[in-house]
């Protein structure tokens, strides 16, 4: 008999089963290489934290259209809705494909409308900043709406010269004839739920503010109202718990600041002041830049972790692409998928375990057991994806 996870209604949170078990979805490219290097990681640290993880793999990708002629079948999305929470390698994009991409199509499918990205260094790993330990945040973009949703139209096609007619006829609007055109819709509804989840993670995890980043200063239907809504839903959701910038007087006493910067502004402070920040919401767009912006800072994107998550629904993602050059040399850093995972144990409320992987993991990098991405920075003879694995897996104390 399966254990499956199950969603405390009341407080909306994931409540695992002892025994759970969790569908991967290896992946194309260098996905079977970092799965083979992250699973012994993932699995031993839930062990040593008295907890059992099993993974039971479902096809994506290549594998999936070898299998049955589709890259997602319909059987792999009723997996994952029915296990909840998910751990992927990365998925090519199927050239002429019908669809966007994979990746856009399970977030559609289970409306996974947060991407979240924690920020935190590990010491050890190169960083292009000189202080990469001030950066300790943790990004929630929003995933369905904005530019990003795929609203557009080429150039002096039938939609956009139609388009372009009722914008300059019935509403006055300035616009080049034979300009392509794309929509920005941004909702109430899709603004708030995302936000929510951010407030919500925010005064669990007791941090100390929580940012909404926006280009409300131009954009002011859109952006200004992402900003408008974020600070309505703190003041009439969590008003006792939560209080605005402008009436901070340096002394929160246990209540969670609510900021608000504008995106270029952000970006300047990412870098200058980046502990002055650390729970992030904000529409899609800005969240694209900024969040690999500060991956960055951290090592780059082989050491960021990610994850998708929707209303009781989750999966949790290397956040690079396939590497295709590398698919099958057992050299990649294996680090984002494994991170990914402890991001995923923390979720599921086995912090413990995932402490003991970043602990491990910050002790192989010290001892300069580096992959050849993070090799060639300092260097130092690469070891290969699967070493590196294994010694972390060895570090797990
Ligand atoms: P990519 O696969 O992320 O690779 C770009 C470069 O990033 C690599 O050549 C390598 O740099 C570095 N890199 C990526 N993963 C690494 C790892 N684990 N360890 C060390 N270095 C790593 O991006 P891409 O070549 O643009 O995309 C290839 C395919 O992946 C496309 O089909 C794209 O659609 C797909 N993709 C999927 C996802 C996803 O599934 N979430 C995300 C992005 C892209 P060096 O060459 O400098 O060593």
């Amino acid at each position: 008999m399966i254990n499956l996870i199950t969603v405390d209604s009341q407080n909306n949170l994931i409540v695992p089963k002892d025994g759970t078990v969790i569908p991967i979805i290896v992946g194309d490219g260098v996905g079977p290489d970092i799965w083979r290097a992250s699973e012994p990681v993932l699995t031993k640290a839930a062990k040593l934290s008295g907890h059992k993880l099993e993974f039971v793999e479902t096809l994506a990708g290549q594998a999936a259209f070898k299998a049955c002629g589709q890259y997602l079948p319909d059987e792999t999305l009723e997996t994952l809705k029915k296990f909840r929470v998910t751990l992927k390698g990365p998925l090519a994009t199927p050239v002429g494909g019908g669809m966007r991409s994979l990746n856009v199509g399970i977030r559609q499918a289970l409306d996974l409308y947060a991407c979240v990205r924690p920020i935190k260094w590990i010491p050890g790993v190169p960083s292009p900043v000189r202080e990469p330990n001030k950066a300790d945040m943790i990004l929630f973009r929003e995933n369905t709406e904005d530019v990003y949703a795929g609203i557009e139209w080429p150039a002096g096609s039938k939609e956009a010269d139609e388009l372009i007619a009722f914008l300059t006829g019935n509403l006055k609007a300035k616009v080049r004839p034979n300009s392509a055109m794309g929509v920005k819709p941004m909702s109430e509804f899709g603004s708030k739920r995302l936000i929510k989840m951010a407030l919500e993670w925010a005064l669990r995890e007791k941090r100390p503010s929580l940012t909404l980043v926006h280009k409300g200063n131009i954009m002011k239907f859109t952006e200004g109202a992402f900003r408008k809504w974020g600070y309505e839903l703190a003041a009439a959701d969590y008003g006792d718990k939560t209080v605005p910038e402008e009436s901070w007087d340096g002394q929160a006493g246990g209540r969670l600041v609510i900021k608000d910067r504008i995106a270029d502004n952000m970006f300047m402070q990412s870098l200058l002041r980046p502990e002055e920040y650390s729970v992030l919401a904000m529409p899609n767009l800005n969240g694209d830049y900024l969040s690999d912006c500060l991956a960055a800072q951290i090592g780059g994107l082989g050491m960021a972790p990610g994850a998708n998550i929707g209303d009781g629904l989750a999966v949790f993602e290397a956040t690079h692409g396939t590497a295709p050059k590398y698919a099958g040399q057992d050299q990649v850093n294996p680090s984002s998928l494994i991170l990914s995972g402890a991001f995923m144990l923390e979720y599921l409320g086995w912090k413990e375990a995932s402490e003991k992987i970043t602990k491990a993991l910050g002790a192989v990098v010290s001892k300069k057991i580096l992959t050849y991405d993070l090799a060639r920075q300092v260097g130092v003879t690469p070891v290969k994806c699967s070493e590196f694995g294994q010694a972390v897996a060895d570090h797990l104390e």
